[in-house]
């Protein structure tokens, strides 16, 4: 029972209220997405099954094969893409994702505006900050960040909501998710996607409003 993904997530559920409470935050306050990328409809049912909602994806496509159905069988489901958003996709994911938490650069913004005009249906947005200058990480940078969001707004009229980021490996991520919160408060925007399956308690005290977990409700991906 106890090494279930239905078990686990009580644990991290737990957890959550544990840190908000420490860090002096409302009760419910943090967000948990599950995310749910690698693992399939037969893994993530029992999840589901617990009452959650809120799940993770990072490829456009695995989302696309696995979610209409699980829709179908339970209602109020609440994906998020968090992975990088190629323009050729941006149909598909404008169609298929309640939150894009990627939106890292200015055709990826235009696209976006056009295809919610199109089809009438606009995903809530957040920009992805690439808070350690990673040459290898999507993001915009932390000097651009706050600059792209007033663009977003400005030049597509989109409604940016929130900044998500990951910090670097191996590193304590509590300056990195400091400099988020600080971004956040510059940009105007109310939502901080940050903290996974090895940080999410640290995350809480800097204003996380959602945590991203995975390997820690699902196990290790193959
Ligand atoms: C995979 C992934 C996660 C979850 O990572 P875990 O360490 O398994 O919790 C969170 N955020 C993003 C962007 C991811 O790609």
């Amino acid at each position: 029972m106890s090494d279930t993904a239905a078990f686990r997530i009580q644990d991290i559920k737990a957890r959550i209220r544990a840190a908000e409470d420490e860090a002096g935050r409302a009760p419910g306050s943090v967000e948990l997405v599950a995310v749910s990328k690698t693992f399939d409809a037969d893994a993530i049912r029992p999840v589901l099954q617990t009452g959650q909602r809120v799940f993770g994806e990072n490829r456009v496509q695995e989302a696309a094969g696995k979610w209409p159905a699980l829709r179908q069988e339970f209602a109020g489901v609440e994906l998020h893409l968090i992975g990088p958003l190629q323009s050729n996709k941006t149909a598909e994911a404008v169609a298929l994702f309640d939150v894009i938490e990627t939106v890292d650069r200015e055709k990826i913004a235009r696209e976006i505006a056009k295809e919610s005009a199109r089809q009438g249906r606009t995903p809530r947005l957040y920009v992805q900050v690439d808070i350690g200058e990673e040459e290898q990480k999507a993001g915009v940078a932390p000097r651009e960040a706050v600059d792209f969001v007033r663009r977003c707004r400005e030049e597509f009229g989109l409604a940016i909501e929130g900044l998500m980021c990951i910090p670097p490996v191996d590193e304590h991520p509590g300056p990195y998710f400091a400099l988020l919160q600080k971004l956040a408060g510059e940009a105007g925007v109310e939502k901080l996607s940050m903290g996974m399956s090895g940080d999410f308690e640290r995350a809480i005290p800097f204003g996380a409003t959602s945590v991203r977990v995975g390997s820690a409700i699902f196990g290790t991906r193959g």
